[in-house]
């Protein structure tokens, strides 16, 4: 079972609280008439004090690699030439729903979040790209109910762990395939068509939208998280927080009060162990903690789930989602899924081990994007916060560990709700 919950305390505006009464629904998505009443859609401002706002509330991406959104914005706007600005829908993480919950249930406030994003860069040109069928048509009919004030396509995709990376969503609406490409040159140097792009997650424009509308509460919006929480028990849900907000609350908060470690940020944060319970939702905490928050997906695991199980499926994943471009990945994501097996078979020996830590080490940073990183940090700190687990394999085979570890993501899926 999946639900849509708010922490926020009463009164602070937010991205869900106005729809879980349903008052603001109508046919499933957003009404037009409530958000314009809320203030959507708002004359648009000088793009400085927009920008310089949301500077000062500290807005970071929520696609993943949490990066300031007003430095992202600015480098766009001072490159040379015209602009394009992107809603980037795709969320290739198998545990996360909130952008497509989002498109979904909010196209008008994603939608005027593009269209601030705009205004801030100078773009005349805007695309949303997504996967998500649903989503699609819920935002085609937001912008038959509200043309927008600049040119703007909607590109489908395949969904895809990559898809949504920054230089695979240019690529596809340039009409390739949704595939990474090497950095340099990036987006906001030369994106869709050569143009400066900025590719912003849908969640990020969510907030620029809210905090155009209430800019008495922008450091409250940008401190507020969508999550998706979810484990083998327990249920799963999307919710949304203050910062700060700590993790143990958000395991009880779905059943999940006697877990004792937790996959974080989707599959890209890695597995943490002993002391996880005490971290408070934050970026700068999680990144000290050796972990990341990612796209927001938290992945619970309770005493008898099995770490390494979790951590051969999430490598085994990671090893079939790789686009096979670089050389380094392909055998990187397939050598480390390959020896999580034989250490889910008890076959490992301490040389087994002794290689997971080298490559674990070695290969970060060696892929055009992320992926190679994600499955070398879940080794890590899979080595580094369950040696006692790891260890409890050699000799005898586990019987949580399926064998082979599935490969189609299936433990991290969360419906929507
Ligand atoms: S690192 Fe892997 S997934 Fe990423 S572009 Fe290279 S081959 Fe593709």
């Amino acid at each position: 079972m999946t639900g849509v919950i708010s922490l926020l305390p009463e009164g602070r505006p937010g991205l869900l609280a106005p729809l879980l009464s349903g008052a603001w629904l109508s046919g499933g998505s957003e009404d037009l008439a409530r958000y314009l009443a809320e203030g959507g859609y708002a004359p648009l401002p000088a793009p400085d004090r927009l920008l310089d706002r949301i500077a000062a509330a500290g807005l970071r991406g929520r696609g993943g690699a949490g990066f300031p959104a007003a430095v992202k914005i600015r480098a766009v706007r001072d490159a040379p030439g015209p602009p394009v600005v992107v809603a980037n829908g795709e969320e290739g993480e198998p545990g996360s729903v909130k952008d497509r919950w989002l498109l979904r249930h909010r196209p008008h406030m994603v939608l005027d979040g593009l269209r601030l994003a705009a205004a801030m860069t100078g773009a005349e040109r805007g695309c949303v790209y997504l996967s998500d069928a649903r989503a699609e048509r819920a935002v085609r009919r937001a912008l038959a109910e509200r043309p927008p004030e600049l040119h703007i396509d909607v590109v489908r995709t395949e969904h895809a762990y990559v898809a949504g990376e920054e230089t695979a969503v240019v690529r596809r609406i340039d009409g390739g395939p949704a595939l990474p490409t090497a950095k340099p040159p990036r987006p906001f140097e030369s994106g869709v068509g050569g143009a400066p792009t900025l590719v912003a997650n849908v969640e990020t424009l969510a907030r620029v939208a809210l905090t155009h509308s209430r800019p008495e509460a922008a450091d409250d919006v940008a401190g507020a998280h969508l999550l998706t929480l979810a484990g083998a028990r327990g249920a799963a849900a999307l919710v949304e927080v203050p910062v700060g907000t700590h993790l143990k609350v958000l395991a009880d908060l779905c059943g999940h009060g006697r877990a004792e470690a937790v996959l974080m940020g989707g599959l890209f944060g890695g597995l943490h162990g002993a002391g996880w319970t005490d971290l408070p939702l934050d970026h700068e905490s999680l990144t000290a903690a050796g972990g990341a928050l990612g796209c927001g997906a938290l992945y619970f695991l309770h005493p008898e789930d099995c770490p390494v199980a979790v951590a051969g499926e999430a490598t085994a994943y990671l090893a079939a989602q790789s686009a096979r471009q670089c050389g380094v990945c392909v055998s990187g994501t397939g050598a480390l899924a390959g020896t999580l097996t034989s250490v889910a078979r008890g076959t490992a020996n301490h040389d087994t081990t002794d290689q997971l830590h080298r490559w674990s080490r070695q290969l970060p940073g060696r892929g055009a994007c992320g992926l190679l990183d994600a499955a070398a940090r879940i080794v890590a700190t899979l080595l580094a916060h369950f040696p006692d687990r790891v260890d409890a394999h050699r000799g005898s085979a586990c019987p949580a560990c399926a064998d082979p570890a599935p490969e189609d993501g299936r433990r991290f899926r969360v419906p929507m709700p």
